[in-house]
């Protein structure tokens, strides 16, 4: 590769590819004799035909930030990561028809400053955005906190672009409207995780700038009139982005660790919600007029108890501030698991109350809560260790049998054990134990169809098995 493409196409010092060996998370730790790291997608094909010519396999890598593990490589040493991180240019970007071709490696933050230099946004942000790149977004399907507005990547992604693993360019960029050619190659790309090709780019949909925004802070008795809130305010409106709940516990926990943090409302309230609404233009209703007016119908009709509007920028910041500081407050309050899981909309309030106190009920001392995404029907629950615990031990011995009971009664609830972050080898285990027959059949089978050798990605998402018709016959 050096030979043909120059010396920086290889990464071969330890000290260099270190960093780039142990997920986010710091759970898991990886090898690779190489980092392969191309320019073009000229050069990604070279490398794909020379892995695929060697039996190498390859780990396809962006920022790394990836929750599941999905971006480390073995732990023998056997794939070499095929990092995009060079190839980070936005090819094209069209205000008029609200849409940007980048090249998989651009980072988050820097799609977001292309797009606002040309008075549009991309309209998906999530902790992450200085790090992930467009690539990684589109092969998790990456949500964040606007999902509730314009949906996850699958709806943001108009075109991808990527080279398969017979090392042939698939060229999707083109936004069509209408397409009907069969099975939809892009949607079958984003979400894969890296096992099915390595997307090259991806055209984008953009949105209207943001003319100005709202956000509110209500105190409600319970996930359910929380629910009530949100359908009452989509009843009238299509301007909110944002619809975030949490307990009052939570609340505590944020307002105890994090240095000048206040809460919003003078009031107890056993749950809280955060909401954001925008206008892209100023013929709409002020989203602070229209927040204030529905706020004060919920308050007649007894569906919140109290609730403020941001006075200034500073103090909605303050709000969002609260929201984004509750992983690291959790941190401080010993061993736990987090789940990062979804169920039907209507279903979630029961799933924050009724199902959290039996998931404490089968696993006697833990405390269980949920916090985040109601309008997404997407939580990160937590389940905390009895007091006392001795951390590693307990995420030894105990924190696997928390997992499995909480996704049990993820399943029975009808929804997802994974709502944002993927599998990758983290869930790879819990899918294969819990997914549908007919669902991982399928998952195999279109794994076996495009990778038969498994060099992309192995060990993510799904593990070869003798492939079987979708029916389950052998
Ligand atoms: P990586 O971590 O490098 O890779 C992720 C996966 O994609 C791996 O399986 C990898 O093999 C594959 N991959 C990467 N690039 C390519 C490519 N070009 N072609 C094919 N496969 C590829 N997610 C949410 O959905 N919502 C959130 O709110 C959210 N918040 C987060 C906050 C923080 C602080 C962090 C660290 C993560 C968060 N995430 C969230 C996780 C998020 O999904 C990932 O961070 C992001 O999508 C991965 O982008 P990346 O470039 O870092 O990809």
């Amino acid at each position: 590769m050096r030979s043909r493409f120059g010396p920086r196409i290889a990464v071969t010092d330890p000290d260099d590819i270190a960093p780039w060996l142990t997920d986010w998370r710091g759970r898991y730790h990886g090898r690779a004799p190489a980092i392969l790291a191309p320019a073009s997608t000229g050069e990604v094909q070279a490398i794909v035909a020379a892995a695929r010519h060697g039996g190498v396999a390859l780990v396809p890598q962006g920022g790394n930030t990836s929750m599941v593990g999905g971006a480390t490589p073995p732990a023998d040493g056997s794939a070499l990561i095929l990092s995009l991180r060079r190839m980070n240019r936005v090819r094209a970007i069209d205000p008029v028809a609200n849409l940007a071709v980048a090249d998989a490696g651009v980072i988050l933050a820097d799609l977001h400053a292309a797009a606002d230099a040309v008075g549009r946004r991309f309209p998906l942000t999530l902790g992450a955005r200085g790090s992930a790149t467009i690539g990684g977004l589109a092969s998790t399907n990456a949500g964040g906190t606007q999902v509730l507005r314009w949906g996850t990547m699958r709806g943001l992604v108009a075109g991808v672009e990527a080279v398969l693993p017979d090392g042939s360019l698939h060229d999707g960029l083109v936004a069509l409207k209408k397409d009907n050619r069969g099975y939809d190659l892009n949607q079958l790309l984003i979400g894969a995780e890296g096992t099915l090709g390595v997307i090259t780019a991806a055209t984008l949909r953009l949105a209207p700038a943001i003319a100005a925004r709202a956000v509110a802070w209500a105190g409600v008795a319970s996930p359910h009139a929380a629910l009530r809130l949100l359908r009452l305010i989509e009843a009238d409106s299509d301007a909110i982005e944002s619809f975030e709940i949490l307990p009052d516990e939570t609340l505590a926990l944020v307002l105890g660790h994090i240095p000048d943090t206040r809460a919003p409302l003078t009031g107890p309230h056993a749950w809280h919600v955060l909401i954001e609404a925008v206008a892209g233009d100023f013929d709409r209703e002020p989203p602070a007029m229209l927040l204030e007016r529905l706020l004060a119908r919920a308050l007649a009709e007894g569906v919140i108890e109290d609730a403020t509007l941001a006075a200034s920028e500073a103090q909605a910041e303050a709000f969002w501030r609260i929201r984004h500081s509750i992983s690291e407050s959790a941190r401080a309050q010993g061993p736990q698991t987090q789940h990062d899981i979804s169920v039907p909309v209507d279903r979630m309030p029961d799933f924050l109350t009724l199902d959290a106190r039996a998931i404490e009920a089968a696993l006697p001392g833990t405390s269980a809560s949920g916090f985040g995404h109601l309008g997404d029907g997407n939580v990160h629950f937590h389940v905390r260790a009895p007091a006392d615990s001795d951390p590693a031990r307990w995420y030894a011995e105990q924190a696997p049998l928390v997992t499995r009971v909480v996704h049990d009664h993820v399943v029975v609830a009808g929804g997802s054990i994974s709502a944002e972050h993927g599998i990758g080898q983290m869930k790879l285990a819990e899918l294969e134990r819990l997914g549908p027959p007919a669902r991982l059949a399928a998952l195999r089978a279109i794994k076996a169809a495009f990778d038969p050798a498994n060099l992309f990605n192995p060990g993510k998402l799904v593990r070869p098995e003798p492939v079987t018709d979708l029916c389950g016959n052998g």
